[in-house]
């Protein structure tokens, strides 16, 4: 992709965030270089532009900010997928897994039409328990998730893999080892 030696450069890494031996890949960096924030979203969308997409579905809470951007660029509308007990109308929820242990996500059950096509963003993927859990609820609330779209892969964790296992083609910008 053209651009994403520049981007890359607009990632920020810190160390041992937020525990000892872990190296965080700060976005805000990206988001707030107002080039690299439009090419990222550029970016995101590209393989899906000129297709018709009804619903940008944003994960809680960096997925809010790129997926909001995402919606506007492809006139699409947007769904926040939050953590479990945000969202006020009746709900979907679905637990999914973390490095250690598991939690739950929900995303309203009124969100989706049956059918309608549906992206979902989120900044970073590592090892896929996240998009996973965001995948099969969106699934369970009618949706046909057509692509799952993240700014950063960490490809060692196979995250990118699994959403693929699951049929659902996955667009990334830039790696991380
Ligand atoms: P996974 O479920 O794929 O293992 O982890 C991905 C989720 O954790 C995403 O929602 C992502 O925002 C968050 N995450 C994990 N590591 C990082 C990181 O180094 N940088 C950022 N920005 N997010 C991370």
């Amino acid at each position: 992709a053209p651009y994403s030696n520049d981007l890359k450069q607009s990632i920020r890494t810190i160390p041992d965030y937020p525990k000892p031996g872990i190296l965080f890949r700060d976005i805000t960096t990206l988001l707030g270089d107002a080039r690299a924030f439009r090419r990222a979203v550029d970016e995101l969308v590209q393989p899906v532009a000129g297709t018709k997409i009804d619903k940008v579905a944003g994960i809680e809470a960096r997925g809010f900010i790129l997926g909001g951007a995402v919606a506007h660029q492809l006139s699409a509308g947007f769904v926040p997928i939050r953590k479990k007990g945000k969202l006020p109308h009746k709900t979907a929820s679905i637990a999914y897994s973390l490095e250690y242990g598991v939690d739950e996500m929900e995303v309203h059950s009124d969100a989706i039409h049956a059918g309608e096509r549906v992206i979902i963003i989120d900044d970073l993927i590592a090892t896929g328990g996240t998009a996973e859990g965001a995948v099969k609820l969106l699934k369970s609330i009618g949706a046909n998730v057509v692509a799952a779209c993240f700014v950063i892969d960490l490809p060692d964790l196979g995250g990118a893999k699994k959403i693929e296992a699951l049929g659902v083609p996955v667009r990334t910008l830039m790696t991380f080892d």
